[in-house]
């Protein structure tokens, strides 16, 4: 007979959810985090679309840690001289609110936390080594010497899931399927954050960045998000374009981005409290894992989910997702008492008809637009001459705003058709 009903690697979003869900109907859990508290080996900008969380803390929205919710949200195209941006405000998001800033130290521990409460043993500082097998089943963990069993285990590790690859239950990620994430926390008065940022009250700002004015081939997003009295900001540098180069240090770009003059008067008196990096899952649809096996599932970023177009990061929302049902999942089988590949594939059918896995498909071949040079070169290119164009006052005869575009997108040696081309493929992917 096994120890525990079930054994979640990871207190993240993914394993923390598991755990509460299967906690709460009534299975033995075990939680086993590697950091000391869970969140301190963590990294996210980080805004929590958090709707799942409701499903297990109905209050999440009053109990949990959570910074400011995002009132504004801005896309932009940085150029060395110029930031063209959509900036996008409503009241809507005070009433029907989506996003919330978070930092991932307070929000992990309350969601393990919520676990442990739920009825979940939490152990921390502990990081499991391999999975115990048996003829292909998963039966429990090993951390050193230990052995500890159970009917089933939730891989929720994260980008980086080395023992979910150790296992050979999924291939290590490659250098297109992650990205690297450097982040700094800048501590700043609320009062300057509002004022600076057109803020009131808990509302915040959620910004992405698209560096375009980096010199050498290596391509970047950049990130800046308003907590109550301090500023995420961070980078997200493409892991092969970085390797290619081979000469670019990932922490310049860092100190690039902050230096930037529309960045750095945002930053401005600003004095760093944490800095961090991280890898961020970027792969497709067709790098995931299988799902699910004997005795086994995996969640999170440890089976490829999370998404970025350049307009949004999300991850945490899907590892709760993908938690939460790999827990529902574990609680059918310790009804049915069978914890088989057959038995869990339920989970697989769950996300199949989740926004999870749709948006996956949905969103099939983004990375090749996010790192594209059309994205991160020709794009803004284009719209900073446009802008020009359109409103500096020369004194000479003006054109119409559809010849402007092309002639800059002519001035960027990029013929017609290929602009169509790789238009069209921006739009389908988008
Ligand atoms: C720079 C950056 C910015 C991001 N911005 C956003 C954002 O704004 N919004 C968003 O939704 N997502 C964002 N993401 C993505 C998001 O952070 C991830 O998608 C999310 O954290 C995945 O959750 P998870 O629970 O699957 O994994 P993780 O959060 O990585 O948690 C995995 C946990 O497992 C633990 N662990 C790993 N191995 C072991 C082991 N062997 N034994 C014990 N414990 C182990 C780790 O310590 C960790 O606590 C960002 C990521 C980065 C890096």
């Amino acid at each position: 007979m096994s120890e525990f009903d079930a054994i979640v690697v990871g207190a993240g979003p993914a394993g923390s959810s598991a755990a509460i869900k299967m906690a709460n109907a009534g299975l033995k859990v075990l939680l086993v985090e590697r950091g000391d508290p869970p969140g301190t080996k963590n990294v996210s900008g980080g805004i929590l679309w958090g709707k799942d969380l409701s499903q297990i803390i109905p209050d999440w929205e009053k109990t949990a840690p959570l910074e400011r919710f995002v009132e504004r949200k801005v896309t932009s195209f940085l150029t060395a001289d110029s930031e063209i941006s959509i900036d996008f405000k409503t009241l809507k998001f005070s009433t029907d609110r989506t996003g919330y800033a978070v930092l991932r130290t307070r929000l992990d521990q309350y969601l393990s936390k919520k676990a442990s409460q739920a009825g979940a043993t939490v152990i921390t500082g502990i990081t499991v080594d391999s999975l115990h097998m048996e003829n292909g089943k998963v039966l429990g963990v090993v951390n050193e010497e230990d052995t500890i069993t159970s009917d089933c285990v939730i891989l929720a590790e994260g980008a980086n899931p080395r023992v979910a690859i150790k296992a050979g239950l999924r291939q290590p990620p490659g250098d297109d399927d992650v990205a690297l994430g450097i982040k700094q926390v800048y501590k700043l008065p609320e009062a300057t954050i509002n004022e600076r940022y057109n803020l009131r009250g808990n509302a915040g700002f959620a910004g992405e960045y698209v560096l375009s004015f980096l010199e050498d081939d290596v391509y970047a997003g950049g990130f800046l998000y308003t907590n109550k009295d301090s500023i995420s900001a961070g980078v997200v540098v493409s892991l092969s374009k970085l390797r290619e180069n081979g000469k670019t240090r990932s922490f310049d770009i860092m100190e690039k981005f902050v230096s930037h003059p529309f960045i750095s008067r945002l930053l401005e008196g600003g004095q760093i409290q944490e800095y961090s990096a991280h890898l961020v899952y970027e792969g497709g649809y067709s790098t995931m894992a299988k799902l699910y096996g004997n005795g086994y599932m995996i969640a999170g970023d440890a089976a490829g989910f999370s998404f970025s177009n350049g307009m949004v990061i999300e991850g945490m929302n899907y590892a709760i997702a993908s938690g939460i049902m790999a827990g529902e999942a574990a609680i059918q089988a310790k009804k049915e008492g069978d914890f088989s590949d057959q038995s869990l594939s339920r989970y697989g059918r769950m996300l199949e008809e989740s926004y999870a896995i749709k948006d996956k498909k949905t969103f099939r071949g983004i990375e090749k637009v996010t790192w594209s040079p059309l994205v991160h070169r020709i794009i803004p290119r284009i719209a900073e001459n446009s802008m020009m164009k359109l409103f500096n006052e020369t004194g000479e005869p003006k054109d119409h705003v559809v010849r402007i575009l092309l002639d800059s997108a002519f001035d960027q040696g990029i013929s017609k058709s290929d602009l169509l081309i790789q238009g069209y493929r921006l739009m389908r992917r988008m």
